[in-house]
């Protein structure tokens, strides 16, 4: 095929590779940070309220009714908030209205792998900064000249997260420019910077209804900002398609946030399960980092991850591991349920 036929710069796009799925549901499924606990019982009840014939009507076009809920839940207004389709369909929106200098935007060297593929995508300059020796990010490396800066926090797949003290600087450092944090697991670590909306009118607080909400089939994601970055990424989102979110997908956002008690609950029992799973892991040779995430990143002092990663999926268990320079030897473990973490550390112990 001529090569005319497609925009030259797709051939360098690495496609974001998911977690594989499972053939059964026997598989222990532990490789795409999915919450092992359902949805709050609210959202069961919306779905089995509804009726085939609302599927006639459009949704709501601006998704007024969960803006307004977000809005409250983290003291701001709903002119500060914007929905998408999952937080990657509102990273790419923001990626779209916010970077567009000559500058390279910059991001960690090892973090979440979509920033690459949209940078490639809509030809965005972009400069990685490289993590140090304990995959801590270095705030000087974010004080130079640039066209945008984007850090998950807490950062996958390290699982790390930092504290106010850097996001101030980094925003005192960067007033000229658009700061994205990505909160999609910042439910399960310490610190979420959504309050510095109200400060900083270049801050971009990206979330989702993915991890913490159980909801990643559905998906809802949000960006929390000034109202003029928000009226921006409305301009642009998914360009002339009037309703981001669906009707049930609405609806079913709206139910978990008025949930706050179950939300509470499975986070914490996700957290308590983390640190159980972690402490276990170190007793048997691994270096695992201090997760603030529903995630593990850990590395055995004997085996390799590939060995690790083989024997647990002969045995019905999906984890990740990582063909990538410096985390090649590097196990992403997702947190599940008591049960299905204690059949891993089992088939752990035989071979570690
Ligand atoms: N940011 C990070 C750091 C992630 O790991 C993920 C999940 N793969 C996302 C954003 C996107 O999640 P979702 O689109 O399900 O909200």
């Amino acid at each position: 095929m001529s090569e005319k036929l497609w925009r030259k710069n797709l051939i360098n796009i690495e496609p974001y590779v998911a977690g594989e799925q499972p053939k059964n549901d026997k598989i222990i499924k532990l490789n795409a940070n999915e919450n092992p606990y359902p949805p709050s019982p609210k959202v069961k009840a919306i779905l089995e309220g509804k009726t085939i014939a609302e599927l006639r009507k459009y949704p709501s076009a601006d998704a007024s009714v969960l803006r307004a809920a977000l809005a409250e839940r983290v003291g701001l207004k709903s002119e500060n908030v914007f929905c998408g389709n999952g937080s990657d369909d509102v990273l790419a929106t923001a990626f779209r209205a916010f970077f567009n200098s000559d500058k390279p935007i910059l991001y960690p060297d090892i973090t979440y792998s979509f920033y690459p593929v949209w940078c490639e995508l809509l030809k965005i300059p972009y400069k990685t900064k490289s993590v140090d020796d304990d995959f801590v990010i270095n705030i000087e490396d974010f004080k130079e000249p640039n066209g945008g800066v984007v850090i998950p926090n807490p950062n996958a797949p390290t699982s790390l997260g930092v504290g106010e003290k850097f996001i101030r600087e980094l925003l005192e450092n960067n007033q000229d420019s658009i700061v994205i944090i990505d909160e999609a697991y910042v439910d399960f670590g310490r610190y979420s910077c959504v309050e510095l909306v109200k400060e900083y009118d270049n801050l971009v607080v990206t979330q989702t209804f993915s991890k913490s909400r159980s909801l990643a089939g559905m998906r809802v994601g949000m960006a929390f900002a000034s109202a003029e970055l928000i009226s921006y990424m409305q301009a642009v989102k998914d360009s002339y398609n009037s309703y981001p979110l669906d009707q049930i997908a609405i609806e079913t956002a709206v139910a978990s946030l008025s949930d706050e008690d179950y939300f509470k609950a499975t986070v914490e029992k996700v957290k308590a399960t983390r640190d159980r799973t972690a402490k276990k892991m170190r007793e048997m040779g691994f270096n695992v980092l201090d997760s603030e995430t529903n995630f593990l990143f850990a590395q055995h002092e004997k085996l390799s991850a590939k060995e690790i990663f083989t024997y647990l999926r002969e045995n019905g268990i999906f984890v990740r591991y990582f063909n990538k320079p410096r985390i090649d030897n590097f196990l992403r473990i997702t947190i599940g349920t008591d049960e299905e973490m204690e059949l891993m550390l089992e088939k752990l112990s035989e071979i570690c």
